[in-house]
């Protein structure tokens, strides 16, 4: 136990309003359909009352980016380009706001929001932005020419970056945007939509429509969206791929993970632990590319046990906006009874649980990080995205072995290595079916490098040059 300092980071910088309509054609406008509540999971009070965007409601929408892309489309390069700097200039003059905000509606720590989350998503637009008038010389065909409109849908776990690594390659390219924020996270997307309007973005090309799944089958199946860019589970990206099967829609789906962190016996250990904690505590867990499964070498398997212990001990799980807080909020009671459910599913199939002692706040959605031993590749909770603060620990003889349990998962998104030897690095990279593999280090994300899965992680890749190939009509990175 301990006590919390007081939040520096104090909620009364943003702007809540009691209810939100969709952001369309420029406006905020009312819903046609109904309206849900999103909450704040630090403390399960309702922030907001939001509208849930009809199949009508997508239309206009899309209507709406159709008749922008016309204006966008043909606008230079440059001066489109003018467009996203000056968006992440505003991204950077609030980014305090956004921080809290973030960390408000999602429950992540604010010293990840503000150090994390908002950086990168300011380094996305300047990165995109820097390429609006070079599109020619980015090696996909000498006349580039962007899909049309896209329709984009994202998780909860990174609200504001996954907006980000969606809206600013489309824009770039000259694509317009019908994008859909979840259902539990809408309040970063809906205050973009502010800042769109204050760097006088023309009306149309990006529209935000808040909803639940039924609103994002309405956006990817809508016969005027041109591209399809989804980041979410496995199951929903695999029902997306059917529903627009047949169509001649352009698809990225970036989908879930199960990452192998990697450590051999020359790793330098302490170095190793703060990565294998970074790895799998950060943001929650709820990181899609999360090193939840650490295969250890087995001679060094007790000492980096003890010290990850030991590590995880000063773990400060609790208020989100307490700039101390080291782990924040689940994100909802439903992803709270997923890892529950799992992590018992693992108790009961014979893998050793543990958890340091902590005081959870009594009010709001929490779990302890949490590590099981003496698990194999049998049990579901080494097979299964638990997508919350929960490690499993795998032991390993050999580099071939390492190799063959990282790769024994439907999954191939992201995995880290650690070790002193440079040729092991370039060995295991060579053989780890997965997007990323991170040396000596883990979850480290920027603007230029590609980012995406093998096997049911998905397809497409977002980020870098290859980032631009999904938003223009032939080309492939
Ligand atoms: P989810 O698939 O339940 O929801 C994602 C989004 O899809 C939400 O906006 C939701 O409303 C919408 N949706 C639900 N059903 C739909 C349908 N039938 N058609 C269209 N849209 C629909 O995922 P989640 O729980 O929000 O996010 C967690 C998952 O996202 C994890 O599996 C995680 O690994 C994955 N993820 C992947 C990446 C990546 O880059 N690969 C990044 C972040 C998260």
């Amino acid at each position: 136990a301990f006590e919390y300092a007081p939040a520096p980071e104090s909620r009364s910088i943003v702007d809540i309003k009691p209810s939100y309509g969709l952001f369309i054609d420029g406006e905020f406008v009312d819903g046609r359909g109904t309206s849900f509540k999103t909450v704040n999971p630090a403390t399960e009070e309702t922030l907001a009352e939001i509208a849930e965007a009809s199949d009508a409601d997508v239309d206009l929408a899309v209507r709406a980016a159709r008749r922008a892309f016309r204006g966008w489309s043909r606008m230079s390069g440059k001066e489109r380009a003018k467009y996203l700097f000056r968006i992440a200039r505003i991204i950077q003059e609030r980014a305090r706001e956004l921080a809290v905000l973030e960390s408000i509606d999602n429950g992540k720590p604010i010293k990840e929001s503000r150090d994390v989350d908002v950086p990168v998503v300011a380094a996305h637009f300047f990165y995109y932005a820097g390429w609006a008038d070079k599109l020619e010389h980015a090696g996909l065909g000498p006349d580039p020419q962007p899909l049309g409109v896209a329709g984009q849908v994202i998780p909860w776990n990174f609200p504001l970056l996954m907006l980000a690594w969606k809206v600013a390659p489309a824009l770039a390219c000259g694509n317009t945007v019908v994008l859909k924020p979840a259902e539990t996270t809408p309040l970063t997307a809906l205050l973009f939509a502010e800042i769109c309007q204050q760097a006088d973005l023309p009306p149309g090309v990006v529209n935000i429509v808040t909803g639940a799944g039924s609103t994002g089958q309405a956006v990817v199946s809508h016969p005027d969206v041109d591209k399809v860019a989804f980041t979410g589970s496995t199951a929903v990206g695999k029902a997306i791929a059917r529903a627009i099967a047949g169509t001649d829609k352009k698809a990225t789906l970036e989908l879930g993970g199960k990452a192998a962190n990697i450590v051999f016996d020359d790793a330098p250990i302490d170095q190793a632990v703060e990565g294998i904690v970074g790895g799998i505590f950060f943001n929650q867990g709820h990181v899609c590319c999360a090193g939840s499964r650490l295969l250890v070498q087995e001679s060094v398997a007790d000492e980096v046990l003890g010290r990850l212990k030991r590590r995880m001990g000063t773990l400060r799980v609790g208020d989100p906006l307490d700039k101390n807080t080291d782990i924040g909020a689940i994100n909802s009671a439903e992803q709270l009874a997923r890892i529950r459910e799992l992590s018992d599913i693992g108790e009961a199939e014979g893998a050793e649980r543990w958890a340091p002692a902590c005081d959870l706040p009594s009010s709001g959605f929490w779990f302890p990080p949490t590590v099981f031993t003496g698990v194999t590749q049998a049990h579901r909770i080494a097979r299964e995205e638990v997508f919350g603060p929960v490690l499993s620990v795998l032991t390993f003889r050999t580099p071939a072995e390492a190799i063959e349990k990282a790769n024994n998962t439907p999954y191939g998104l992201s995995a880290g290595v650690w070790t002193e030897k440079g040729s092991r690095i370039l060995h295991m990279a060579s053989q780890l079916r997965a997007g990323v593999v991170w040396a000596n280090t883990f979850n480290k994300f920027d603007p230029a490098s590609p980012f995406g899965g093998y096997k049911e992680s998905g397809y497409g890749r977002e980020g870098g040059r290859q980032g631009l190939a999904a938003y223009l009509k032939g080309a492939d990175a």
